[in-house]
C-alpha cells in the first residue's frame, strides 16, 4: 500500500509491530488512520486491532519507548490507550464480533477474527486494515472495497444499512459528518437506511450527538451537513428549533426569505473567514428567534422585531439542551446573537462618535468577531447590493478604528466602580448603585464629560444627589 508516513509515525508503527511479533499476536492498523493516510489527511490518532489481548500489546509497546508512556485501560470497552509525546493517540483493541439485540443498546461482544472486527465497522472506508504481521507487513486488507469508495468519494455501510444504523444509530450522524468533512456523497441505499432509521437517534446520548454536530460545524462547508441532517429528518429530532427556521410564507404578495437556508449561507460565509467554533454557533443561532417574533404588518410585510434580544435569551436554553458548555463560550454566543444588528445601525450617514463609542464599548474584545458575523450575514444574490453592504461595513470599521485610536474604548473600564459608589453614599449592593454607575458610563461614552476620574467622580456625586442620596 502506498501511503506517506512521517518518520515519527514509522517509528511508532514499527514498535507496535515488534511488540506484536514478540507476543506472536496478529495485529493490524485499522479504521480512521488507514482512511486518512490514503487520503493524505492529517491525523494524530491511530487504532490497532489484534487477535487476542489488547492490553498486553499496549503494555509491551509502551515499554519500547523511553520514558515509557502510561497505558490507560478502559475495561468497559476492552480498549487500551497510550499517548505519545502529547500528540499521538494510540488505541489498541482486541478483534471482536458483535451481535445486537433489538431491545438493547449494548451489543453482545465476544472475541473474534480480524474479519469479524471489520464487519462491525461503520463504513467501507473505515473498515480497511493494514497488516503489521511479518508474513504480509503493509498489506491492505479491504473486504468491502473501501478503496474504491474512497476514490469515488462515497460513504457506504459494509453490511445492510438499516441493520447497521439500528445497531448503533450514532452511525447516521457519523455518515453525515464524514460526508461533510470529506466532501463525499452518501450512497443511495445507505441514505435510504438513514431516512428509514432516523427515529432511532433518540436512544443516543446528547453528548455523543453534540460531538458529531460540532465536528460538522467545524468542517470547511458546514451547510453540507446541515442540509443532509434536515433532509434525512435527523435535525427535526436532534435540534428541532433550527428546523423551525425553514420555509417562507407569502401574504398579499409579500414573502420573506427561507431563514434556514439563509442561516446555512451565513454559516458557510463565516466558515470561510473563521475557524472559531463558537462564532460558528453564533452564526447558526443569530436568527433563531425569527419564527418566534415573526409578524405580518398590513401594507408593510413581514417583520421580526426584537429577534436579536429574544434570540439572545434563547441561547442559554439551547446550550443546556444540547449539553454545550454553560460558560464564557455560551455568553459569547449570546452576546453575538444580541448584537448582530448593531453595526447595521451604524452604516448610515451622520453617525456620531458617541454611537461608535457605544458599539466599541459593548462589543469590547469581541468587536472583530461581531464584524465578521455581520459581514457573513450578507446573503443577497444581488452582487451590487453585496458590494454596497460590504462597503458600508468597511466604513463602520474605519469609523471605529478612528474613534478607538482617539478614545481607547475597547478595553476601557469605567473609572467609577460599584465599590466607589457604595462607599461614597454608604449604600449596599442595590439597584441605585447600578443606575449611578450606568449614568456615569453613559455620560463618558456620550462625551458629556471627559474621560477622566475627577470629572466622573463629580458627575457621580450629582447623580447620587439627584436620586436622593447624600455622600457620607
Ligand atoms: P475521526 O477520528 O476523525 O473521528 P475515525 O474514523 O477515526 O474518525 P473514530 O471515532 O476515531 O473515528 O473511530 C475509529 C474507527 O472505529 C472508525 O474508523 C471505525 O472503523 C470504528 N468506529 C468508530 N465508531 C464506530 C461506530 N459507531 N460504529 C462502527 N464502527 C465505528
Ligand atoms: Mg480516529
Amino acid at each position: 500500500m502506498d501511503i506517506q508516513l512521517s518518520k515519527e509515525e514509522l517509528v511508532i508503527i514499527n514498535k507496535v509491530a515488534e511488540a506484536a511479533a514478540g507476543l506472536n499476536r496478529e495485529t493490524y492498523l485499522v479504521g480512521g488512520f488507514v482512511r486518512d493516510k490514503i487520503l493524505n489527511r492529517r491525523t494524530t490518532d491511530a487504532d490497532f486491532v489484534c487477535v487476542g489481548d489488547a492490553l498486553e500489546l499496549a503494555q509491551l509497546t509502551a515499554a519500547k519507548f523511553s520514558p515509557a508512556p502510561s497505558v490507560e485501560y478502559f475495561k468497559n470497552f476492552g480498549t487500551a490507550h497510550i499517548k505519545i509525546n502529547k500528540q499521538f493517540d494510540l488505541e489498541f483493541v482486541g478483534a471482536r464480533k458483535e451481535s445486537y439485540s433489538r431491545n438493547s443498546r449494548k451489543p453482545d461482544v465476544e472475541p473474534g477474527t480480524v474479519a469479524d472486527d471489520q464487519n462491525r465497522r461503520d463504513f467501507t472506508i473505515n473498515a480497511m486494515a493494514i497488516s503489521l504481521n511479518k508474513n504480509d507487513f503493509g498489506k491492505l486488507i479491504d473486504p468491502f472495497n473501501g478503496i474504491q469508495d474512497l476514490n469515488d468519494k462515497i460513504i457506504r455501510t459494509p453490511l445492510e444499512p438499516v441493520q447497521t444504523f439500528s445497531d448503533d444509530p450514532l452511525r447516521m450522524l457519523r455518515a453525515i459528518r464524514f460526508a461533510t468533512q470529506l466532501g463525499f456523497t452518501i450512497e443511495p441505499g445507505t441514505w435510504q437506511g438513514i431516512v428509514d432509521t432516523a427515529d432511532r437517534i433518540s436512544i443516543i446520548s446528547q453528548e455523543r450527538i453534540t460531538d458529531e454536530l460540532n465536528k460538522i460545524i467545524a468542517a470547511a462547508k458546514p451547510s453540507l451537513g446541515f442540509d443532509l441532517l434536515y433532509k434525512s429528518g435527523l435535525l427535526h429530532i436532534i435540534f428541532p428549533k433550527m428546523t423551525e427556521l425553514a420555509g417562507a410564507e407569502y401574504i398579499d404578495g409579500y414573502g420573506h426569505k427561507d431563514n434556514f437556508y439563509h442561516t446555512l449561507q451565513v454559516l458557510d460565509n463565516l466558515a470561510e473567514k473563521s475557524d472559531d467554533l463558537w462564532l460558528r454557533w453564533a452564526a447558526i443561532l443569530h436568527d433563531i428567534a425569527k419564527p418566534a417574533t415573526k409578524k405580518f404588518e398590513d401594507g408593510h410585510g413581514w417583520t421580526f422585531h426584537g429577534h436579536e434580544a429574544v434570540g439572545g435569551r434563547m441561547v442559554p436554553k439551547i446550550f443546556a439542551k444540547l449539553k454545550l458548555p454553560q460558560n464564557e463560550k455560551m455568553r459569547f454566543v449570546k452576546k453575538m446573537v444580541e448584537m448582530h444588528l448593531r453595526p447595521i445601525g451604524l452604516t448610515k450617514e451622520n453617525i456620531t462618535d458617541s454611537a461608535i463609542r457605544r458599539l466599541l464599548f459593548d462589543a469590547g474584545e469581541d468587536f472583530e468577531s461581531l464584524m465578521m458575523l455581520c459581514e457573513a450575514d450578507i446573503t443577497s444574490k444581488n452582487k451590487q447590493k453585496v458590494k454596497r453592504f460590504l462597503e458600508n461595513f468597511q466604513f463602520v470599521r474605519m469609523r471605529c478604528k478612528d474613534v478607538e485610536e482617539k478614545d481607547h474604548i475597547r478595553n476601557w473600564q469605567p473609572p467609577i466602580t460599584g465599590e466607589i459608589i457604595m462607599q461614597t453614599f454608604g449604600l449596599s449592593p442595590s439597584k441605585p448603585v447600578g443606575m449611578i454607575k450606568d449614568a456615569v458610563k453613559d455620560a463618558m461614552l456620550d462625551g458629556f464629560i471627559p474621560n477622566e476620574f475627577d470629572a466622573a467622580y463629580q458627575f457621580m456625586l450629582v447623580k447620587g444627589k439627584e436620586l436622593g442620596f447624600t455622600p457620607l
